[in-house]
């Protein structure tokens, strides 16, 4: 086993610099892009194209040495001074070319790279104003990551309000060099919903352009109500609300990939290729059999009729990523599930930054090498085959 383990990453994000809107939009449509503004210690204001709402700010605690062990943040935390907030971001985070390092350092080849407070997109009701937006975030990740290195796979955005202009910016996109678009795991209830006939030609396109559908949990509608969210971090309160918190993003992924299998999306486009990140990656053969099941003992009441068996499909052309799950190893070496990718979820508090190289050698360092570069760097290269291998003289 080699002292220092490579690996791409199919999970990572990228942090929007604050100015980015006013710097490229009108003022008008630029005031109505997702901001955050900060309230108090503890919370924070969404506004996104008219609405508002407030989340609470993770709290600033000092974290005991004990935590921070735990959480494999002992390196952050001591730099830190043991600020919780300020263990958030490594060097890089918002500097491309500084991130390259942290990169090198953690031994991370490639990433996909997700947005951040993009991730409230999803909200904006104006058309025109999310076709804009889309297109100034598109151009700002090819300057910032496509033109800076190969290494950087960073997720177009597209506009959900319009089937047509979502077809256009993912044309644009695919010129530009992008080889990856951002889908949301659902859409706004006033929108047809991806398995609608409507937007037949979107996964046409993309699979005639060979772009791969990128999923990210937490990336459903939020519901609001009495001006609070209940999603991107926020559903459950109480005891065991930061776990049952959790565990609930990884729900709307399911749910997500079993629409792309059942509904025949992916049946009708065997060259498409979705990656579910941050999700975790052993769930995939539970959902194969139970949707094979219903398959075949609902069979009377099954439409559309598949080509192939829904875990055919499913195995082949949905993969997912996971940090730090011991279980997702074991769906590929025990469930024969191939498609597990590692992720580090770089620069969030839930990735592996700090640890990287000690989270992989515990996942890999009792299983063969042929399982653990599968996982480290062979099912993203499938999906981005351009990013190549890490030079052999890296250490
Ligand atoms: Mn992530």
């Amino acid at each position: 086993m080699p002292t220092k383990i490579w690996a791409n990453s199919a999970d990572a994000h990228v942090m929007e610099p604050e100015g980015l809107w006013k710097e490229r939009m009108p003022a008008d449509l630029a005031d109505r892009m997702p901001r955050s503004e900060k309230i108090d210690e503890r919370t924070e204001r969404i506004h996104v194209d008219g609405l508002s709402f407030e989340r609470p700010l993770p709290i600033d605690p000092i974290i005991s040495e004990e935590d921070m062990e735990f959480g494999g943040l002992a390196a952050r935390g001591r730099k830190a001074g043991g600020r919780a907030r300020d263990l958030f971001y490594p060097p890089g985070w918002n500097d491309p070319h500084r991130r390259l390092g942290d990169l090198d350092h953690e031994g991370i080849w490639a990433e996909i790279q997700y947005p951040s407070i993009g991730l409230w997109n999803g909200l904006i009701r104006d058309p025109v104003l999310y076709r804009q937006g889309v297109k100034v975030f598109n151009d700002w990740l090819k300057e910032a990551f496509v033109d800076v290195s190969p290494r950087y796979v960073p997720a177009a955005e597209i506009s959900t309000r319009s089937v047509e202009d979502a077809l256009s910016e993912v044309q644009r996109v695919a010129d530009m060099g992008f080889k990856a678009v951002n889908v949301a795991v659902e859409l706004p209830s006033d929108v047809a919903p991806w398995y609608a006939k409507e937007w037949e030609p979107f996964w046409a396109a993309l699979q005639d352009l060979g772009l791969v559908v990128a999923s990210h949990i937490g990336s459903a509608p939020p519901e609001i109500s009495e001006g609070t969210a209940n999603t991107l971090g926020v559903m459950h309160h109480g005891p065991g609300g930061a776990v049952r918190n959790y565990v609930e993003h990884c729900f709307s992924v399911q749910r997500f990939a079993t629409m792309m299998v059942s509904s025949g999306i992916l049946d009708t486009h065997p060259g498409l290729r979705v990656l579910v990140s941050e999700g975790g990656a052993s769930w995939i053969p539970f959902i194969a059999d139970r949707m094979t099941e219903a398959y075949r003992q609902h069979g009377v009441f099954v439409r559309p009729k598949l080509s192939r068996l829904p875990d055919e499909i499913i195995y082949e052309q949905v993969y997912a990523s996971f940090q730090h799950d011991r279980s997702a190893v074991q769906a590929y070496t025990g469930m024969g599930y191939k498609n597990v990718a590692w992720g580090s979820d770089y620069p969030h508090m839930e990735g592996t930054y700090g640890h990287t190289q000690k989270t992989l050698h515990e996942l890999f360092d009792d299983v063969d090498e042929a399982t653990r570069y599968r996982i480290t760097q062979g099912a993203f290269l499938e999906l981005f085959p351009h990013v190549g291998e890490p030079p052999g003289d890296l250490q």
